[in-house]
This record gives structure tokens, sequence and C-alpha cells, in this order.
């Protein structure tokens, strides 16, 4: 099969590579029939994943229908059309017991597909503890509908949860590409008194301003006036970080009223610095990125209902046999993509 495969050294090449089987009786082979590329790939790609190991095939992002489990598997068999969740996790262990299946402890643990083990920008792909990675896709939903649940959806999901989002809270959503985006779909839900929605590019405000009628969009330049102007204590009771730049990072604290939730989702290239003495009296409460992606169930119940609908992402479609050119406008940010939605099959 073909297999779109990290090397090191920021190379990345679509190799033939043999169809994955079972190793363990809680695995599942899925056959991929979309799957999409993610800012974390290009991560991957110029080595600000130190976790990931040369040679795996990327790709975190995909729905498919399974080909054979494990003696193990009890939720999913053979014929059932699938998201496939970003984390692996053993549903069994400490941190898993309380929902941080992040931090799951097995060797598979977190976010390994695509990573540490063969991700699903393949025609195949082995899913370890299947019972907890693969959620069922309800009839009526598309592929195209489902692509997003197992990470950058579940993320917006888990965002917006930990973020604490009340009926009068201002939140304040930095960063419109495909994480912002879904995060904010996923704030929505919670009926905030106000949303704000902060990005650079003029392209990214257009696609929210046609999708979520209500939500204010800015840049950021002149962002803390905006936000005070537009929040009752000071600035904004929730600010939800998806832009991931030195500048998004400071924008973060800088626009939060004192006692304010800033959840940092964003993934950086470099260490980011807290300037404390400035910040002294504020009494943040920060909480930080890495999806605990359990809800996926959830997020697809909310997708079949209309609730949630992240097709607009999708500006572009390929075939895994142009995989190389699609990876290179995506992360060339060429003719306003936000999300390429990748044909495994092709
Ligand atoms: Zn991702
Ligand atoms: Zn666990």
């Amino acid at each position: 099969m073909r297999a779109y495969t990290y090397f090191g050294n920021g190379r990345l090449q679509l190799v033939d590579k043999p169809v994955p089987a079972l190793r363990d009786g809680k695995d599942a082979i899925v056959r991929v029939t979309l799957a999409s590329i993610c800012t974390s790939d290009l991560h991957i790609k110029h080595g600000s994943v130190p976790r990931a190991v040369p040679g795996t095939t990327i790709g975190h992002e995909m729905v498919g229908v399974v080909e054979a489990v494990g003696d193990g598997v009890k939720n999913v068999q053979p014929g059932d059309r699938v998201a496939v969740n970003v984390e692996t996790f053993c549903g069994e262990c400490f941190f898993c017991e309380h929902g941080w299946v992040n931090n799951c402890l097995d060797p598979d643990g977190g976010w390994a597909l695509g990573c540490r083990i063969d991700g699903g920008l393949a025609e195949y792909v082995r899913v370890p503890h299947a019972d907890t990675g693969l959620s069922r896709i309800p009839d009526g939903v598309s592929d195209e509908q489902a692509l997003f649940t197992g990470d950058i959806l579940a993320t917006g999901y888990w965002a917006a949860k930990i973020s604490e989002i009340g009926p009068e809270d201002t939140v304040l959503i930095i960063g419109g590409g495909p994480t912002g985006i879904c995060t904010l779909a996923c704030v929505l839900l919670k009926n905030p008194g106000r949303v704000i929605l902060c990005d650079r590019h003029p392209e990214r405000l257009e696609l929210v301003n046609r999708h979520y009628p209500g939500v204010l969009t800015t840049g950021p330049d002149g962002l803390e006036d905006f936000v005070l102007a537009h929040s009752a204590h000071g600035g904004a009771d929730r600010v939800i970080e998806c832009g991931g730049s030195d500048e998004s990072f400071q924008l973060a604290w800088q626009c939060a009223r004192p006692n304010a939730v800033v959840t940092v989702v964003a993934l950086y290239d470099r260490a980011q610095t807290l300037p404390l003495p400035e910040m002294y009296g504020k009494n943040l409460i920060f909480k930080t990125g890495g999806v605990d992606g359990c809800d996926c169930g959830e997020i697809l119940r909310l997708i079949a209902a209309g609730k949630i609908d992240t097709t607009p992402l999708i500006t572009h479609r390929c075939a895994l046999s142009g995989i190389e050119d699609a990876f290179e406008l995506f992360e060339q940010r060429r003719d306003g993509v936000i999300k390429v939605a990748v044909d495994t099959a092709r």
C-alpha cells in the first residue's frame, strides 16, 4: 500500500509499505477512506515533535471502514464506518479513569498514531486499543462531515469544555485556523454572551463571518482595546489561544480580565515566556494543551443532529497520489487553504 512517511530532517515521501496486520487482541485494521493534513504534521516535518519516529507513516485525522478486529475488541466490527481518534488509550489506567486520556500510561497511549506508530495518510492503518480509539459514524453522516472528529474537533470540544464557559461570558478565541474554527463551533454550543475571534488573515475572518453569524471578528492589531470595548469586566472572561505564535501567546494573557481562564491549545515551535511581574495580581488560571480526545461519540452525535458542521473547513480535495503537492500547498497556505480532504483510495 502507499503510505506518506516521515524520514526525519524535514523529509516526507509517499512510499510503498506492507498492509498492516493485527498485532494485539485489542487492535483493529481500518481501511482509510478519507484523511487530512494537520498543522501538527508540519511540526513533525520541522522537528518540533521530538517524539516523532523517523520511518513512521504520518496522518492522524482520518475516517474509514473496519477491515479486521482482534479477539478482545467489543465495540466495533468489520464493515463499521468509523472515525479514528488522534489518541490511543487503554481506558483503564489512573489517567484514563479521570478522562485525561492524553496522559494514558500505556506504551501506545496519547498521541501515537502518525507520530510514534504508523498513521492514516495511507490506504490502511492499524489502530491499537480499537475500543476506545474508534467511534462508529452514525448513519446519514458523511466521511467529510466526520473527518475532523478525532483530532481538531476533539480538540475544540475539549478546549470549550475545560474553559468553564458561562452564559454571561465574553469568550475570546485567538487564531482562526482549523483548530480555532473547530473550537469556535464547540464554544458556540455553550451559548456564551459574546464570542470574539481574532486572526491576522482576512480570508479566515470572512469564512467565520459567512458561517458563524453573530461572532465578532478582528485582527490582532488593537485587539486589547477591541476586547475591552466588547466585554463587561476589563477583558475577556475566557481566552482560548489557538494561534501558536509568540504574539498570540502574549495577547492571550493581555486580553484576559483578572481571574479569567486562559486555555492554551496551540502547539508552539519554541518556548514561550510569561512576564510574571507584569501579570502579578491578575490571578489568571492557565490550562495548557494536549487534547483529551474522549468525547468523539458525543461529537458524532452532535454532527448527526446538525449542531456541528465543519465541512466549510474543507477548501481543497486531493488523491493520496497527489499528497506531496497538497502538503506543499497546505504548508505554504496557498490558495486560501484551510483543510485538504485526501481520498486515500485514489
Ligand atoms: Zn492534528
Ligand atoms: Zn490509560
